[in-house]
């Protein structure tokens, strides 16, 4: 077992209490870890100290600071199987794709670094008398603040972008699984920052969270989490109107068309319900089937889900690990049987192993229900488990997408069919950030990620992803006033 500590002004520090907290493998339900339990004295101290630190790290040139980024990038690679490796033991990401998940996630800051280094602003037209331009600049402190999901990803996804571009950090892990965090921070160490650039505050979210959302010099945060969250982050930070970007939950229609490719909706379908067990916002959530395709796509959706191997995440066979705790497990099983209570049918899984994998660990077996209405529990939330939910059988292009529309979320949808004319309409009309025609893979720091409606609010990825962690200045100069 070992012992971690938060760092902060450039020091590995206790909390101010001098408690920690146990961080356990959802696998095993073994204690790995203690982790200082850091509270509002130590949120003070950060902020502080990224706050001292922002001047020097935002006069620096963009070009230093962009290789500071490539740096950092390749120190993650150069640690990927470490990085992996702690991600499969305190989150239960199987083996097979830990690593390879941490390269990818490097890539977020070698965008940034080359973008960063373009980022321009531009001229508005202007007078022979007056000149007009616009320029991007840092914001100040930003409280990066992520969920237990994909621990690593959704630091970086916000890390990247506000670092390189100037900013200074303070992020708050998830408690659950803080540890992939506390070892990017060694990392970060090895970039011999000014002190402060960049800090993470272990602790709970009602303590160490609310005090960032809160705090005065905060001045901007970025959040990826559930929506309840999401809206009290939104409730602290208005005290002070701070720049907000938000990621949250997602209901994702997957629509499947009578005249899709049926057997490749199917392997992708599959491989992005149960990737993860489930725990990504961007998995399907409602799976809408045409009548004519229902029967077939149902029953090789249920044999590819079949084959899933699920087991000890360290095995590199293992495609499906557990759940990230016992209360999330319990959490997903309370939804299974919200469904059944409610009418529908649970045709696959349901339940937990017969034998537990690891003899312990927070498993449920991949799950089919089919038979869900509109209204039902299951359809309207997330669930964020191994649960595919089929929805009764459609026959209209314009009734299914009200269907998929009738959801307080707007993430990512997903419409399966072989003409792009009846895929461009599908996509034109569903309210989401993203929708996929015809394909469920596909990722790179070039692509934009957000919600509309209460999935959140600006964007990760992409160049709207940097502004989003910029300030626009507008600059006027009347040039008849000035000397000759
Ligand atoms: P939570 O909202 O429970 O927690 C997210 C983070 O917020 C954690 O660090 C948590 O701390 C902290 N937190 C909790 N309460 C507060 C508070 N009152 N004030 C400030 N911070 C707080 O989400 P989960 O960790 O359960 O993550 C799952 C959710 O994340 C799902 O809804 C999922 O859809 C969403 N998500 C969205 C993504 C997107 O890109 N749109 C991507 C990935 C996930 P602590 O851990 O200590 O509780």
């Amino acid at each position: 077992m070992s012992q971690f500590k938060m760092w902060i002004n450039g020091k590995w520090v206790e909390a101010e209490s001098g408690k920690t907290y146990p961080v356990y493998n959802p696998a095993t339900e073994t204690e790995i870890a203690q982790v200082p339990l850091g509270g509002k004295a130590d949120v003070d101290k950060a902020v502080a100290a990224a706050r001292k630190a922002f001047p020097i790290w935002a006069k620096k040139p963009q070009a230093e600071r962009s290789q500071i980024a490539m740096k950092m990038s390749a120190l993650m690679q150069e640690h990927a199987k470490e990085l992996g490796a702690i991600d499969t033991m305190e989150h239960g990401t199987p083996t097979k794709t830990a690593a390879a998940s941490v390269v990818m996630t490097a890539q977020r800051f070698e965008w940034a670094a080359y973008n960063g280094r373009s980022l321009m602003g531009h001229t508005v037209p202007s007078t022979a008398e007056d000149l007009v331009y616009l320029q991007r600049e840092p914001i100040g402190v930003v409280a990066i603040i992520t969920p237990w999901n994909v621990p690593l990803a959704m630091v970086v996804g916000k890390l990247a972008p506000a670092l390189t571009l100037g900013n200074t950090c303070v992020i708050k892990p998830p408690s659950i699984n803080s540890l992939t965090t506390l070892k990017l921070a060694e990392l970060i160490e090895k970039l011999e920052l000014p002190p402060g650039t960049v800090n993470v505050v272990t602790g709970p979210g009602g303590t160490v969270g609310e005090s960032l959302a809160a705090h005065r010099s905060v001045d901007m945060v970025g959040f990826t989490g559930s929506c309840e969250t999401g809206k009290r982050i939104m409730a602290l930070a208005s005290q002070t109107i701070k720049r907000l970007q938000l990621e949250l939950g997602g209901k994702n229609p997957v629509i499947i068309l009578d005249d899709a490719d049926v057997n490749a909706a199917v392997a992708e379908t599959v491989t992005g319900q149960f990737r993860n067990s489930g725990q990504i916002c961007g998995s399907p959530g409602r799976y809408y089937v045409h009548e004519k395709v229902y029967d077939e796509f149902l029953e090789k959706y249920t044999a590819a889900a079949q084959k899933l191997v699920v087991g000890d995440p360290a095995d590199e066979r293992t495609q499906m690990g557990p759940l990230v705790s016992g209360e999330h497990r319990n959490r997903v099983e309370g939804y299974i049987k919200s469904a059944i209570d409610e009418g529908a049918k649970v045709i696959l899984g349901g339940k937990r192993p017969t034998a537990l994998p690891m003899n312990k660990g927070y498993w449920v077996m991949p799950t089919i229900i089919t038979g869900i209405t509109q209204n039902m529990k299951v359809a309207r939330e997330e669930i964020f488990g191994p649960v595919a939910c089929f929805m009764e059988k459609f026959n209209s292009d314009e009734k299914v997408i009200e269907m998929a529309n009738d959801n307080v979320f707007g993430l990512t949808a997903y419409v399966w069919t072989r003409d792009t004319a009846r895929g461009i309409r599908f996509a034109n009309q569903i309210e989401s950030g993203t929708v996929q025609i015809g394909q469920s893979h596909g990722w790179g720091p070039e692509l934009p990620w957000g919600g509309y409606k209460e999935s959140g609010i600006g964007k990760e990825g992409s160049l709207y992803g940097l502004y989003d962690f910029t300030n626009l200045k507008r600059v006027q100069v009347d040039l008849q006033a000035m000397k000759k």
